[in-house]
């Protein structure tokens, strides 16, 4: 560690690869080269370190990712069993449905685990990369879900108001788009105006506001009555700053992540965490906010 940490109140969000694959090869995924070998992965040394986790940061956010977490519900409710209820948990998955998980299945599990899961988020992408299940199975989720769709390069733009209207019709359903974060910078993170995804959403929903903090922003919109928000975020998780009231240069962890081996990162970029100094951490108000809001 170089520099003593600091995160937000109730702490860094905890993100969760789950030790398992998912059978998907979407041209943006990143982790899909950790999953090519799964020597090393463990689910005891997840739960290990979320109990580690949970202990410094009783209040943080969990999120379980892949790989993908509802492939295997028996490794994935053993994980959700070590978080205590102090925890929001959010899964990012495909929902996928199989010969040897079936929609009955999954629908069982969430209504098992409906006072722990804070929000599903489902993938589901304008171009098709990843199996997927029946929409109607969105519906009968007994846990609020949000649709993800990347809008990665050359992205059909008179598709996005069909595939809107495809969900508006789903009670509950609202979509985050998201940016393609590898290509995201401190310098295009808040620009509008060379933004072609931005300028594609105001032509066909209305704008309602703008949130963000130092390393990520939405911007959200109404599409017929349905809430969309386009969702940006750099490619790392730590901002170096200096403190100008001690003098002190902090390292201000928003993300961190438990590998599929157990091991704990601070950032997306393979740095450990110094979980010894991260006991220590001094905690900062989160610094999101609405920055423009529309009535
Ligand atoms: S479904 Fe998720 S983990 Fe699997 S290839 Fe696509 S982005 Fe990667």
């Amino acid at each position: 560690m170089e520099h003593p940490y600091k995160t937000r109140q109730g702490g860094a969000t905890v993100t969760v690869f789950v030790p398992y694959d998912c059978k998907n090869h979407c041209p943006f995924c990143v982790n899909k080269g950790e999953y090519a070998d799964l020597t090393g992965f463990s689910v005891e040394k997840i739960c290990h370190s979320i109990d580690r986790m949970d202990a410094i940061t009783p209040a943080c956010d969990f999120v379980f990712t892949g790989g993908e977490p509802l492939s295997d519900l028996d490794s994935l409710q053993a994980m959700l069993d070590r978080i205590p209820a102090t925890h929001r948990v959010f899964i990012n998955t495909t929902l996928p449905v199989s010969e040897f998980r079936s929609e009955a299945d999954i629908l069982s599990f969430a209504e098992r685990n409906r006072r722990k899961i804070t929000c599903i988020n489902v993938s589901r992408h304008m171009q098709k990369y990843v199996v997927e299940s029946n929409d109607s199975l969105l519906a009968r989720l007994p846990v609020p879900f949000r649709i993800n769709c990347v809008l990665y390069k050359n992205y059909p733009a008179e598709k996005i108001a069909p595939y809107l209207e495809r969900f508006r019709v789903i009670p509950g359903a609202s979509i985050q788009f998201r940016f393609d974060y590898t290509a995201t910078t401190p310098e295009n993170l808040y620009d509008e105006d060379n933004d072609k995804i931005l300028k594609d959403l105001r032509k066909i929903a209305v704008y309602t506001g703008l949130d963000g903090c130092r390393m990520r922003c939405g911007f959200h919109f109404n599409y017929r009555g349905m809430e969309v928000t386009y969702h940006k975020t750099l490619p790392y998780s730590t901002i170096v700053e200096c403190d100008p009231k001690d003098g002190v240069t902090y390292d201000i962890l928003y993300d961190i992540l438990i590998k599929q081996n157990g091991d704990i990162h601070s950032d997306w970029t393979g740095i450990p965490l110094d979980v010894e100094a991260y006991e220590k951490v001094i905690f900062e108000p989160y610094d999101l906010r609405w920055l423009i809001k529309m009535t």
